[in-house]
């Protein structure tokens, strides 16, 4: 999945379970949050992964859920510890949502290695072929890609729920 499709998802997961739970859309700083966190796992391990060099494929240590529950849970004690639980919430939702994505579309597609990272350090993940990375980018066309369309119309139904929610995240920016 593309970095604004987790973003999506990790917001979208994120108000339904606000607004089951509190009757009410995210908060500013939870919103940002949840979004924040839904860009995490690959923030850590594809730079791990392609940068440095430490680990071998871009889902790996930060996307199996082993650190990824451990994570999520110290982040919401911390936090909830400050009296900021909600927060808390806002990131474990943001990042177990890209782990969980990651490993469906995994699933869904056939590539049944790539999901392999929920159960690791158990069972051993796929070493990333950058090549093959940046020849999937080459080959990437906008006009053509059914995807693409896929990936817009859900976008524009989550800038819609964004809207009627009351577009949590810009109070941040606005109170200053
Ligand atoms: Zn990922």
């Amino acid at each position: 999945m593309w970095p604004w499709e987790h973003a999506a998802l990790g917001y979208v997961c994120y108000s339904a379970l606000t607004r089951r739970r509190l009757d009410a859309p995210p908060g500013d700083v939870a919103a940002l949050l949840a979004v924040f966190a839904s860009q995490l796992p690959d923030l850590i391990d594809k730079p791990l992964a392609w940068t440095v060099g430490v680990v071998h494929s871009g889902r790996m240590l930060a996307h199996a859920p082993i650190v990824a529950v451990a994570l999520c849970f110290g982040v919401w004690w911390y936090l909830a510890r400050r009296s900021e639980t909600e927060y808390g919430v806002a990131f474990a939702v943001g990042y177990l949502s890209h782990v969980a994505s990651d490993a469906l579309q995994s699933v869904l597609v056939g590539e049944y290695a790539y999901a392999r990272f929920v159960l690791w350090p158990l069972l051993s993940v796929p070493t990333d072929q950058q090549e093959s990375v940046l020849a999937e980018l080459g080959a990437f066309d906008p006009a053509l890609s059914a995807t693409l369309v896929v990936s817009a119309v859900v976008g524009l139904a989550t800038v819609g729920l964004w809207i009627a929610d009351g577009t949590p995240g810009l109070g941040v920016f606005h109170r200053s």
